[in-house]
Protein backbone atom coordinates (compact mmCIF):
# COMPACT_ATOMS: atom_id res chain seq x y z
CA UNK A 1 0.00 0.00 0.00
CA UNK A 2 2.74 2.28 0.97
CA UNK A 3 4.77 1.40 -2.07
CA UNK A 4 1.81 2.14 -4.28
CA UNK A 5 0.72 5.74 -2.77
CA UNK A 6 4.85 6.37 -2.67
CA UNK A 7 4.78 5.71 -6.91
CA UNK A 8 1.68 7.92 -7.34
CA UNK A 9 3.52 11.19 -6.37
CA UNK A 10 6.77 9.89 -8.23
CA UNK A 11 7.95 10.99 -11.50
CA UNK A 12 7.86 8.42 -14.46
CA UNK A 13 11.70 7.90 -14.31
CA UNK A 14 11.04 6.70 -10.25
CA UNK A 15 8.22 4.51 -11.51
CA UNK A 16 10.55 2.79 -13.87
CA UNK A 17 13.07 1.98 -11.09
CA UNK A 18 9.91 0.90 -8.95
CA UNK A 19 8.81 -1.62 -11.83
CA UNK A 20 12.47 -2.54 -12.32
CA UNK A 21 12.41 -3.52 -8.56
CA UNK A 22 9.63 -5.96 -8.61
CA UNK A 23 10.93 -7.46 -12.07
CA UNK A 24 14.25 -8.12 -10.12
CA UNK A 25 12.38 -9.56 -6.71
CA UNK A 26 9.76 -11.92 -9.72
CA UNK A 27 13.03 -12.91 -11.21
CA UNK A 28 14.73 -13.71 -7.65
CA UNK A 29 11.75 -15.77 -6.59
CA UNK A 30 11.97 -17.93 -9.68
CA UNK A 31 15.24 -18.18 -9.74
CA UNK A 32 15.28 -19.82 -6.05
CA UNK A 33 12.98 -22.37 -7.60
CA UNK A 34 15.02 -23.42 -10.73
CA UNK A 35 17.45 -25.88 -10.65
CA UNK A 36 20.83 -25.80 -8.94
CA UNK A 37 23.90 -26.49 -10.90
CA UNK A 38 26.24 -29.20 -8.80
CA UNK A 39 28.74 -29.91 -11.78
CA UNK A 40 29.33 -30.50 -15.15
CA UNK A 41 25.45 -31.74 -16.54
CA UNK A 42 24.04 -32.23 -12.79
CA UNK A 43 21.62 -30.29 -11.58
CA UNK A 44 19.39 -30.51 -8.51
CA UNK A 45 16.64 -28.80 -6.81
CA UNK A 46 17.79 -28.28 -3.24
CA UNK A 47 16.42 -26.60 -0.29
CA UNK A 48 13.19 -25.45 -1.38
CA UNK A 49 12.08 -22.90 1.40
CA UNK A 50 8.77 -23.09 3.31
CA UNK A 51 7.89 -26.97 2.50
CA UNK A 52 4.12 -27.56 2.54
CA UNK A 53 2.10 -30.11 0.83
CA UNK A 54 2.04 -27.90 -2.21
CA UNK A 55 5.98 -27.79 -3.76
CA UNK A 56 6.15 -31.59 -2.42
CA UNK A 57 7.49 -30.70 1.15
CA UNK A 58 10.38 -29.50 -0.41
CA UNK A 59 11.39 -32.68 -2.13
CA UNK A 60 14.77 -32.65 -3.64
CA UNK A 61 15.17 -34.30 -7.18
CA UNK A 62 18.16 -34.60 -9.57
CA UNK A 63 19.04 -34.28 -13.26
CA UNK A 64 22.34 -36.39 -14.69
CA UNK A 65 23.35 -35.12 -18.25
CA UNK A 66 24.91 -38.03 -20.08
CA UNK A 67 25.49 -38.30 -23.82
CA UNK A 68 22.54 -40.55 -24.60
CA UNK A 69 19.98 -39.21 -22.86
CA UNK A 70 18.55 -38.10 -19.52
CA UNK A 71 18.39 -39.78 -15.71
CA UNK A 72 16.07 -37.77 -13.28
CA UNK A 73 16.32 -38.58 -9.30
CA UNK A 74 12.69 -38.56 -8.26
CA UNK A 75 9.44 -37.26 -9.67
CA UNK A 76 7.89 -34.83 -7.04
CA UNK A 77 4.06 -34.94 -5.50
CA UNK A 78 2.39 -34.60 -8.41
CA UNK A 79 1.44 -34.42 -12.22
CA UNK A 80 1.93 -30.71 -12.30
CA UNK A 81 4.82 -30.60 -10.24
CA UNK A 82 6.52 -33.32 -12.20
CA UNK A 83 5.54 -30.78 -15.67
CA UNK A 84 7.23 -27.79 -13.43
CA UNK A 85 10.37 -30.17 -13.25
CA UNK A 86 9.90 -30.73 -16.56
CA UNK A 87 10.16 -27.15 -17.60
CA UNK A 88 12.72 -26.60 -15.81
CA UNK A 89 15.05 -29.51 -16.97
CA UNK A 90 14.05 -28.38 -20.63
CA UNK A 91 15.04 -24.74 -20.08
CA UNK A 92 18.63 -26.66 -20.05
CA UNK A 93 18.73 -29.81 -22.19
CA UNK A 94 16.64 -31.10 -24.67
CA UNK A 95 18.23 -34.62 -24.90
CA UNK A 96 15.48 -37.59 -24.04
CA UNK A 97 14.51 -38.19 -20.63
CA UNK A 98 15.67 -41.85 -20.44
CA UNK A 99 15.35 -43.01 -17.26
CA UNK A 100 13.28 -42.13 -13.93
CA UNK A 101 15.51 -43.47 -10.45
CA UNK A 102 12.86 -43.37 -7.50
CA UNK A 103 14.73 -43.70 -4.25
CA UNK A 104 12.16 -44.48 -2.55
CA UNK A 105 7.99 -45.23 -2.09
CA UNK A 106 6.66 -42.18 -0.41
CA UNK A 107 4.23 -39.70 -2.56
CA UNK A 108 6.76 -36.33 -2.68
CA UNK A 109 9.17 -38.66 -4.72
CA UNK A 110 7.22 -40.49 -6.90
CA UNK A 111 3.91 -39.18 -7.66
CA UNK A 112 5.07 -36.78 -10.67
CA UNK A 113 6.28 -40.44 -12.42
CA UNK A 114 3.80 -41.03 -14.89
CA UNK A 115 4.84 -37.20 -16.48
CA UNK A 116 8.20 -38.67 -17.11
CA UNK A 117 6.66 -42.23 -18.35
CA UNK A 118 4.34 -40.43 -20.97
CA UNK A 119 7.93 -39.18 -22.01
CA UNK A 120 8.98 -42.73 -22.69
CA UNK A 121 11.68 -42.55 -19.38
CA UNK A 122 11.96 -46.39 -18.01
CA UNK A 123 11.28 -46.52 -14.28
CA UNK A 124 14.02 -47.79 -12.17
CA UNK A 125 13.56 -48.63 -8.32
CA UNK A 126 15.00 -51.11 -5.24
CA UNK A 127 12.08 -54.76 -5.49
CA UNK A 128 10.39 -52.90 -2.50
CA UNK A 129 10.10 -49.52 -3.31
CA UNK A 130 7.62 -51.72 -6.32
CA UNK A 131 6.52 -53.13 -3.51
CA UNK A 132 5.57 -51.19 -1.10
CA UNK A 133 3.97 -48.56 -4.41
CA UNK A 134 1.77 -51.15 -5.69
CA UNK A 135 0.52 -52.22 -2.13
CA UNK A 136 0.00 -48.01 -0.97
CA UNK A 137 0.27 -46.25 -3.40
CA UNK A 138 -3.42 -46.21 -4.94
CA UNK A 139 -4.60 -45.61 -1.33
CA UNK A 140 -2.35 -42.96 -0.79
CA UNK A 141 -3.22 -41.09 -3.94
CA UNK A 142 -7.23 -41.35 -2.72
CA UNK A 143 -6.10 -39.72 0.83
CA UNK A 144 -3.81 -36.95 -0.71
CA UNK A 145 -6.57 -34.67 0.51
CA UNK A 146 -5.62 -36.05 4.38
CA UNK A 147 -2.02 -34.79 3.12
CA UNK A 148 -3.30 -31.23 2.42
CA UNK A 149 -3.29 -31.40 -0.94
CA UNK A 150 -6.12 -30.23 -3.04
CA UNK A 151 -7.92 -32.10 -5.93
CA UNK A 152 -6.88 -29.30 -8.41
CA UNK A 153 -3.40 -29.67 -6.95
CA UNK A 154 -3.38 -33.83 -8.08
CA UNK A 155 -5.67 -32.94 -11.05
CA UNK A 156 -3.82 -35.32 -14.00
CA UNK A 157 -1.59 -37.52 -10.92
CA UNK A 158 -1.71 -41.14 -11.65
CA UNK A 159 0.46 -43.83 -10.51
CA UNK A 160 3.29 -45.01 -12.51
CA UNK A 161 5.36 -48.13 -10.96
CA UNK A 162 8.44 -48.93 -11.84
CA UNK A 163 9.28 -51.38 -14.61
CA UNK A 164 12.65 -52.20 -13.77
CA UNK A 165 13.92 -53.32 -10.35
CA UNK A 166 17.42 -54.38 -8.47
CA UNK A 167 18.14 -56.16 -5.55
CA UNK A 168 21.53 -54.92 -4.49
CA UNK A 169 23.26 -52.90 -7.31
CA UNK A 170 22.53 -51.73 -10.37
CA UNK A 171 24.55 -49.57 -12.67
CA UNK A 172 23.37 -47.39 -15.64
CA UNK A 173 25.50 -46.10 -18.73
CA UNK A 174 24.51 -42.64 -19.85
CA UNK A 175 26.90 -42.64 -22.57
CA UNK A 176 30.27 -40.75 -20.70
CA UNK A 177 28.52 -40.88 -17.19
CA UNK A 178 27.94 -43.90 -15.17
CA UNK A 179 25.47 -44.18 -12.22
CA UNK A 180 25.38 -46.43 -9.18
CA UNK A 181 22.45 -47.23 -7.94
CA UNK A 182 23.21 -48.84 -4.43
CA UNK A 183 20.91 -50.84 -1.19
CA UNK A 184 22.40 -50.26 1.76
CA UNK A 185 19.75 -52.10 3.72
CA UNK A 186 16.68 -51.13 5.12
CA UNK A 187 16.43 -47.42 6.61
CA UNK A 188 13.82 -44.69 6.33
CA UNK A 189 11.82 -47.09 4.31
CA UNK A 190 12.67 -50.89 3.18
CA UNK A 191 13.17 -50.10 -0.52
CA UNK A 192 15.80 -46.56 0.22
CA UNK A 193 18.44 -46.54 -2.42
CA UNK A 194 21.59 -44.41 -3.09
CA UNK A 195 22.63 -42.46 -6.32
CA UNK A 196 26.06 -41.93 -6.54
CA UNK A 197 28.11 -40.38 -9.47
CA UNK A 198 31.51 -41.97 -8.86
CA UNK A 199 33.88 -40.21 -11.33
CA UNK A 200 31.60 -36.81 -9.92
CA UNK A 201 31.78 -38.09 -5.88
CA UNK A 202 28.31 -36.51 -6.10
CA UNK A 203 25.42 -38.67 -4.08
CA UNK A 204 22.11 -38.14 -4.46
CA UNK A 205 20.80 -39.50 -0.35
CA UNK A 206 16.73 -40.02 -0.81
CA UNK A 207 15.58 -39.95 2.31
CA UNK A 208 18.38 -41.29 4.29
CA UNK A 209 19.47 -38.19 4.70
CA UNK A 210 17.19 -35.07 5.89
CA UNK A 211 19.48 -31.55 6.69
CA UNK A 212 17.87 -28.74 8.52
CA UNK A 213 14.31 -30.51 7.95
CA UNK A 214 12.82 -32.61 10.46
CA UNK A 215 12.50 -36.17 9.25
CA UNK A 216 9.95 -38.93 8.57
CA UNK A 217 10.86 -41.73 10.24
CA UNK A 218 7.23 -43.16 11.07
CA UNK A 219 8.06 -47.15 9.19
CA UNK A 220 11.85 -46.68 9.24
CA UNK A 221 14.19 -49.44 10.50
CA UNK A 222 15.77 -46.97 13.18
CA UNK A 223 18.91 -49.53 14.17
CA UNK A 224 19.64 -50.59 10.54
CA UNK A 225 19.24 -46.90 9.24
CA UNK A 226 22.43 -46.20 11.45
CA UNK A 227 24.20 -48.24 9.96
CA UNK A 228 23.00 -46.99 6.72
CA UNK A 229 24.71 -43.85 7.37
CA UNK A 230 27.88 -45.63 8.66
CA UNK A 231 27.49 -46.80 5.30
CA UNK A 232 26.70 -43.70 3.33
CA UNK A 233 29.47 -42.01 4.95
CA UNK A 234 32.21 -45.17 3.76
CA UNK A 235 31.41 -43.24 0.61
CA UNK A 236 32.97 -39.78 1.04
CA UNK A 237 30.86 -38.35 -1.43
CA UNK A 238 31.98 -34.18 -1.71
CA UNK A 239 28.36 -33.18 -2.28
CA UNK A 240 25.20 -35.04 -0.70
CA UNK A 241 21.68 -33.98 -1.91
CA UNK A 242 19.09 -35.33 0.94
CA UNK A 243 16.10 -36.61 0.19
CA UNK A 244 14.79 -32.44 1.72
CA UNK A 245 17.25 -30.17 2.87
CA UNK A 246 20.29 -27.74 1.17
CA UNK A 247 23.47 -29.55 -0.18
CA UNK A 248 24.94 -31.50 2.12
CA UNK A 249 28.16 -33.08 3.27
CA UNK A 250 29.40 -36.22 5.51
CA UNK A 251 29.10 -33.81 9.15
CA UNK A 252 25.19 -33.75 8.31
CA UNK A 253 25.20 -37.85 8.38
CA UNK A 254 26.62 -37.55 11.49
CA UNK A 255 23.94 -34.98 12.62
CA UNK A 256 21.06 -37.56 11.13
CA UNK A 257 22.31 -40.47 13.88
CA UNK A 258 22.57 -38.11 16.55
CA UNK A 259 19.03 -36.61 15.79
CA UNK A 260 17.36 -40.16 15.16
CA UNK A 261 19.46 -41.95 18.47
CA UNK A 262 17.96 -38.78 20.87
CA UNK A 263 14.48 -38.89 18.91
CA UNK A 264 14.29 -42.84 19.48
CA UNK A 265 15.64 -42.47 23.24
CA UNK A 266 13.48 -39.32 24.36
CA UNK A 267 10.22 -40.68 22.17
CA UNK A 268 10.27 -44.14 24.29
CA UNK A 269 10.39 -42.25 27.83
CA UNK A 270 7.95 -40.03 26.90
CA UNK A 271 5.79 -42.53 25.41
CA UNK A 272 6.54 -44.84 28.55
CA UNK A 273 4.59 -41.91 30.76
CA UNK A 274 2.15 -40.05 28.52
CA UNK A 275 -0.25 -41.23 25.56
CA UNK A 276 -0.61 -37.40 24.82
CA UNK A 277 1.02 -36.68 21.23
CA UNK A 278 1.00 -32.87 21.80
CA UNK A 279 2.66 -32.89 25.27
CA UNK A 280 5.08 -35.60 23.91
CA UNK A 281 5.66 -33.61 20.54
CA UNK A 282 6.46 -30.06 22.76
CA UNK A 283 8.85 -32.14 24.86
CA UNK A 284 10.79 -33.70 22.21
CA UNK A 285 11.14 -29.92 20.81
CA UNK A 286 12.76 -28.92 23.75
CA UNK A 287 15.12 -31.82 23.79
CA UNK A 288 15.95 -32.06 19.88
CA UNK A 289 18.46 -29.97 17.66
CA UNK A 290 16.22 -27.22 15.77
CA UNK A 291 15.41 -27.68 12.81
CA UNK A 292 14.05 -25.37 10.57
CA UNK A 293 11.05 -27.16 8.25
CA UNK A 294 8.53 -29.92 8.29
CA UNK A 295 8.11 -29.43 12.41
CA UNK A 296 4.21 -31.18 11.95
CA UNK A 297 6.56 -34.61 11.62
CA UNK A 298 7.28 -34.54 15.38
CA UNK A 299 4.18 -35.06 16.05
CA UNK A 300 3.22 -37.48 12.98
CA UNK A 301 6.55 -39.76 14.21
CA UNK A 302 5.39 -40.14 17.56
CA UNK A 303 1.25 -40.84 16.56
CA UNK A 304 2.81 -43.38 14.01
CA UNK A 305 5.71 -45.36 15.76
CA UNK A 306 5.60 -44.80 19.41
CA UNK A 307 1.76 -44.36 20.38
CA UNK A 308 0.25 -46.42 17.88
CA UNK A 309 2.70 -49.46 18.69
CA UNK A 310 2.70 -49.22 22.19
CA UNK A 311 3.30 -52.56 23.69
CA UNK A 312 4.86 -53.57 20.61
CA UNK A 313 8.99 -54.25 21.00
CA UNK A 314 9.91 -51.30 18.25
ZN1 LIG B 1 10.33 -40.35 2.31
Amino acid sequence: MNLIRKMSVHTVAGVAAASLFLLATAGYARAAERLTKLADNVYAYVDTHGATPHNSFGANTGVIIGNDGIAVVDTLISAKEADRFIRDIRSISDKPIRYVINTHSHLDHTFGNSEFARLGAVIVSHENCRKNMLANGEANLKKAGAYGLTEKEMEGTRLSYPSLTFSDRMEIGLGGQTIQLIYPGPSHTDGSIMVYLPDKRILFAGDILFTDYHPNIASADLDSWLTVLDRVAALDAEKIVPGHGPLSANKDLADMKGYITLFDKKAKELAAASSDPQYIASELKKALPARKELEFLITANIMQRYLKKQGSKK
